[in-house]
């Protein structure tokens, strides 16, 4: 199921944020040391409030809505990593809420097809490698199936879920031991390690249609 086709593109930061924002640039710490710095943690807090509103607890990788994961597990990914290219660290259109686990694997993957010459953040889709929250559609990049197995219709679905790791989700699911759900975990290792693995996603369409 897909919940969140993109994520709009309001700035997240106060007059206030961006005067904070300014004077870190200023200094001479890294991008990195400014984005965790004390002065910074208060608009931080916020953004990730905003962001948690504005997706509806639901990460863009994944689209899973995760109500239960507190505050803290949620995290704002740099779409561009830091290390990418750090002027955009403090860019609205390049931060985005993700949860923990697709965060941890996407980390510092490259996103970018070519660094900007200018401090411009990119606004053409065709720049990133991945699905970009912001610039593209994820209906037309990915097809998930029984909200766990996750197919890349395109290079950029592809290379997102390699970043993010998403077939973890199945394999978690599969290996899980869920009572409630035994018939579904048996009858997919059976399919998936049977002559015909292809038939493990038509058994999952149907099983996603009847559930
Ligand atoms: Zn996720």
């Amino acid at each position: 199921m897909i919940r969140l086709e993109s994520v709009d593109c309001t700035p997240l930061f106060t007059e206030n944020d961006l005067q904070i924002i300014d004077q870190l640039k200023s200094n001479t710490e890294s991008f990195r040391d400014k984005w965790n710095s004390d002065i910074f943690r208060p608009v931080y807090v916020s953004i990730k409030s905003k962001l948690l509103i504005k997706q509806d607890r639901t990460c863009f990788y994944c689209q899973r809505k995760l109500t239960q994961l507190s505050n803290e597990d949620w995290q704002i990914d740099h779409i561009v990593a830091i290390d990418e290219d750090s002027r955009h660290t403090f860019t609205s259109d390049n931060l985005i809420l993700s949860c923990k686990w697709c965060n941890r694997h996407k980390k510092e993957r490259r996103v970018l097809s070519k660094i900007g010459r200018t401090d411009r953040y990119s606004r053409s889709s065709a720049n990133y490698k991945i699905v970009h929250p912001r610039l593209d559609r994820y209906s037309e990049h990915f097809q998930i199936i029984g909200g766990k197995i996750y197919i890349g219709l395109t290079q950029k679905g592809k290379t997102a879920k390699e970043y993010c790791n998403l077939d973890r989700i199945i394999l978690d699911h599969m290996t899980g031991l869920d009572v409630d759900n035994s018939l579904l975990v048996r009858a997919s290792l059976d399919l998936l390690f049977s002559d015909n693995p292809r038939s493990l996603i038509v058994f999952l369409q149907q099983y996603d249609k009847n559930g």
